[in-house]
C-alpha cells in the first residue's frame, strides 16, 4: 500500500496543502500547533472512515469553510485508486467517492486503503484500562474484516436500545418495562457479541505470536511476552449471562456483559504486564503490538499498510527509537516530530497550515 499524493482543502488548519510522501520515510517537521497531526489525521481518515481525534466530524472542517474536502491517490498493490471525502457541515453530509463511485456506509469506506496509526496515547496501550485496548482491537479488525465493523455497528445499535430501556425502567420505577422484552434484546446481542467475540480470539491468538517474536527481537531475547483474548464466549453463554442477570443490570442501569466489557490479557516475562512491566517494557510492548498489527494487515493481499507516526520519536530512548526506524525499513511510513530527524527521509515543513517540501 502506497500513498502517493494528498489533495487537503479547508481540512481542519489546512486549508490548501498537497502532500506527495516518498515511497520509503517522510518526515513532517514543524513547530507546535502548526498542523502535522492535522495532516496525519487526513491520511487515516482514509482508513478508520473517521478521526481518530473526534467523533465530531464538523471539527474537521476548517474554522468559517463551508465544506472541507480531502483527496488521496494511493497504490493498492495492483492498482492505483483515487479517493476523496468530503464533509459539508451544514446538511451534516460525509461524502466519500472512490473511483467515481460514491461508498456510503462506513463499512464501504474501510478496509480500501490501509494505515497503521501510532500516536503517544498508544504508549500506554499496556499500561490504561481496557478501553483502548478494544479500541486498537476494532480498529485492526475493521480494516481487514469489512464483516466485523458491520456487525460492529448493529451491536453498538443494539446495545444502546437494550440500555436505553434499562434506563427507562429504572426512571418509571417499572421493571417490566425492561424485563418483558430482556430476552429479545438479550437473545441478539449475544449473536452478535458471539460473532465478534470469535473474530477478536482469532487476531489476538495471531498478536500473541507477532509480540512475542517481536519483543524477544527488541530485547535480544531477554524478554517475553504473551497475549490472551480471556473473554471469549459463544452465543449460548452470552445469552445466559444476558438473561440470568437482569436484576443486576437493573440494579446498576447498564448490561453488564458483552464485548464492550471484553480485555486482553498481557503477560510479560510471565507476569501480568500492566501491574508489574516497566513503563520502559510497557511501551516496548506497546510498539511490538503496533509493529504486529501492521504484519497482520500485510497477510490480507501480501501489501503492507502505510505507517503513520505522530509525534512518538521524542517519546523513545535511541534504542526503541532505532528499533523502530529499523524494523519497518521497505514500509512507506510518514512521522512527525517538532525536532529536526537526522535520517534520508524526504523533508516537509509544516507552518501554520502550509506544507512545503524540502530542496
Ligand atoms: P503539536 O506539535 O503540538 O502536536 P501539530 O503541528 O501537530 O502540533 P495540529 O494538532 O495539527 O498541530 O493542529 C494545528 C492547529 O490546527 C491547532 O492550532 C488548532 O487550533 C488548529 N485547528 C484544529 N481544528 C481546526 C479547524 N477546524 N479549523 C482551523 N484550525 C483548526
Ligand atoms: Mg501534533
Amino acid at each position: 500500500m502506497i500513498c502517493r499524493k494528498v489533495v487537503y482543502r479547508n481540512f481542519r488548519n489546512l486549508e490548501e496543502a498537497e502532500l506527495i510522501p516518498s515511497e520509503g520515510v517522510t518526515v513532517l517537521n514543524g513547530e507546535n500547533g502548526q498542523g502535522k497531526t492535522n495532516t496525519l489525521e487526513g491520511i487515516f481518515v482514509f482508513a478508520g472512515g473517521r478521526s481518530f481525534r473526534t467523533l465530531h466530524e464538523s471539527e474537521l472542517v476548517r474554522f468559517g469553510a463551508p465544506f472541507s474536502e480531502i483527496s488521496m491517490t494511493y497504490f493498492d498493490g495492483k492498482r492505483d485508486c483515487l479517493m476523496s471525502l468530503k464533509w459539508i457541515p451544514e446538511s451534516g453530509k460525509r461524502i466519500c467517492k472512490k473511483n467515481g463511485v460514491f461508498l456510503t456506509k462506513l463499512s464501504e469506506v474501510v478496509g480500501n486503503f490501509r494505515a497503521v496509526l501510532f500516536c503517544p496515547e498508544h504508549l500506554s496501550l499496556v499500561k490504561d484500562g481496557p478501553a483502548v485496548r478494544r479500541r486498537f482491537l476494532d480498529t485492526a479488525i475493521s480494516q481487514i474484516d469489512p464483516l466485523y465493523l458491520k456487525v460492529l455497528q448493529l451491536y453498538s445499535r443494539l446495545l444502546a436500545q437494550r440500555n436505553a430501556l434499562i434506563r427507562l425502567s429504572r426512571e418509571k420505577h417499572d421493571d417490566s418495562i425492561f424485563l418483558s422484552q430482556a430476552e429479545i434484546w438479550s437473545e441478539r446481542l449475544a449473536k452478535e457479541a458471539a460473532l465478534l467475540s470469535e473474530k477478536r480470539s482469532v487476531y489476538v491468538e495471531k498478536l500473541n505470536v507477532l509480540v512475542s517474536s517481536l519483543l524477544s527481537d527488541m530485547t535480544g531475547g531477554k524478554e517475553s511476552a504473551s497475549l490472551s483474548y480471556t473473554s471469549y464466549k459463544t452465543e449460548e453463554e452470552y445469552f445466559k449471562l444476558l438473561t440470568s442477570n437482569t436484576e443486576r443490570e437493573l440494579k446498576f442501569g447498564t448490561t453488564l456483559y458483552g464485548i464492550h466489557k471484553d480485555d486482553i490479557k498481557i503477560e510479560h516475562c510471565g507476569k501480568e504486564a500492566r501491574a508489574f512491566a516497566s513503563q520502559g517494557q510497557q511501551r516496548s510492548l506497546a510498539l511490538a503490538m503496533k509493529l504486529a498489527e501492521g504484519e497482520i494487515s500485510k497477510e490480507k493481499d501480501g501489501e503492507y499498510p502505510v505507517f503513520l507516526f505522530d509525534d512518538i520519536l521524542s517519546e523513545l530512548d535511541s534504542g526503541r527509537r532505532e528499533y523502530l526506524l529499523h524494523g519497518i525499513s521497505g514500509r512507506q511510513v510518514i512521522i512527525t516530530s517538532c525536532e529536526k530527524i537526522s535520517t534520508k527521509a524526504k523533508l516537509y515543513f509544516v507552518r501554520g497550515g502550509k506544507l512545503s517540501a524540502a530542496e
